[in-house]
């Protein structure tokens, strides 16, 4: 049923059960990496949910998926971290319309136009790194956004992740740990040999070795990674995040080096079209592409929601036809 043709008792159970199964589905998904359903399945259920809040938001609680990032506190048995600026989640559209309601919305906000910044949407799990006189002092899971996981052991595996920057500088930096897809194709057919349960996708796999309390286990996963955000630009003297992205490669920090900045929105259906024909020779997995206004007295200006920036947003490629072992099948041909 159409949500506005609901009567109020039939939302109120409908919204209890969603937030019940999301939640659920969150636990699995972010503290077990062992997904119970489909990310589409999530992505449904969960539009129906903030549709269900946006009409009836006297049945949003605290609680809900829709105002808490990730799932609950970890209990992974690492130490927490508590992140002093929170780590948010994206916002995310399905269509290129959904796209245009969001810059309509950004412009009208703004009162001008934006440039964009235009990134790849890695799919893997957000990592905050902090370096003190450009040592790697701390590596950080976004758990709950405020309080994640401590997980600098197990970075200090990736050889991706510089131990030292080239300046001396004192920053925090996040980004995206992520499983190239041969490691991952290599690490089920080892589980499978071994009589383990295979990872259900990259993302998972990679949550799932860089929360180990064993280090070594982490080196031999093979991860990766991409540094995209930090809330000090200034330390770094940009201005925008096009800019960001090119210091942090001065830096020595792994970039993806994609990006492109366009003028208006409708200029993003190329880079669309674009990265849907690059996704399968690309080495590791994307879902998406991220818009992000270049600006950051903008984004200052757009500010935050609990749970998502509004100077981004990610756009979601449709969900593949393919299932897991199709794709592994096409990755090693
Ligand atoms: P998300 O993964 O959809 O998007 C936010 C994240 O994107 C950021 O935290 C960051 O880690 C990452 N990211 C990658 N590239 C980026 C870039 N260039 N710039 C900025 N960020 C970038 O959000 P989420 O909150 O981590 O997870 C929600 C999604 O997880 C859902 O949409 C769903 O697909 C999936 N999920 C699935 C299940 C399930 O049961 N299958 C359960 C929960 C969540």
């Amino acid at each position: 049923k159409p949500v506005d043709q609901l009567t109020t008792s039939e939302a109120q159970q409908e919204t209890a059960a969603l937030q019940k199964r999301l939640t659920e589905y969150g636990v699995a998904y972010y503290e077990k990496d062992a997904p119970l359903v489909e990310d589409h399945v999530y992505d449904e259920e969960y539009a129906r949910l903030v549709a269900l809040e946006a009409r009836f938001p006297q049945f949003v609680n605290p609680d809900s998926p829709t105002q808490n990032v990730g799932g609950a506190e970890t209990k992974s048995g690492l130490p927490k971290v508590t992140h002093p600026v929170p780590m948010l989640s994206l916002g995310d559209v399905f269509s290129l319309d959904e796209l245009q309601e969001w810059e309509d919305r950004t412009v009208k906000s703004l009162g001008q136009q934006p440039k964009y910044n235009l990134e790849l949407k890695i799919d893997g799990l957000a990592i905050a790194l902090r370096y003190e006189n450009g040592r790697l002092i701390q590596a950080s899971t976004r758990g709950n956004g405020v309080i994640g996981e401590d997980v600098t052991a197990n970075v200090k595996t990736i050889k991706a992740v510089p131990q030292e920057l080239k300046e001396k500088v004192n920053i925090e930096v996040r980004g995206e740990v992520y499983m190239p897809k041969e490691s991952f194709v290599q690490l089920n057919e080892a589980r499978e040999a071994d009589g383990q349960e295979p990872f259900a996708n990259p993302r998972n796999a990679a949550a799932g070795s860089l929360r180990q309390l064993d280090a070594k286990v982490t080196r031999a996963r093979k991860l990766s990674a991409f540094i995209y955000y930090t809330a000090e630009p200034e330390v770094l003297g940009a201005t925008n995040q096009s800019q960001v992205l090119e210091r942090f490669a001065d830096l020595g920090l792994p970039t993806e080096t994609h990006n492109r900045v366009i003028n208006k929105m409708d200029e993003v259906g190329d880079y669309i079209d674009w990265c849907t024909a690059q996704r399968d020779e690309l080495p590791f997995g994307i879902d998406g592409v991220v818009v992000k206004v270049n600006n950051f007295d903008l984004e200052y200006d757009l500010g935050n929601t609990v749970k998502v920036p509004r100077w981004a947003i990610a756009y979601k490629f449709p969900p593949e036809e393919a299932n897991t072992v199709v794709r592994e099948i096409e990755w090693t041909v």
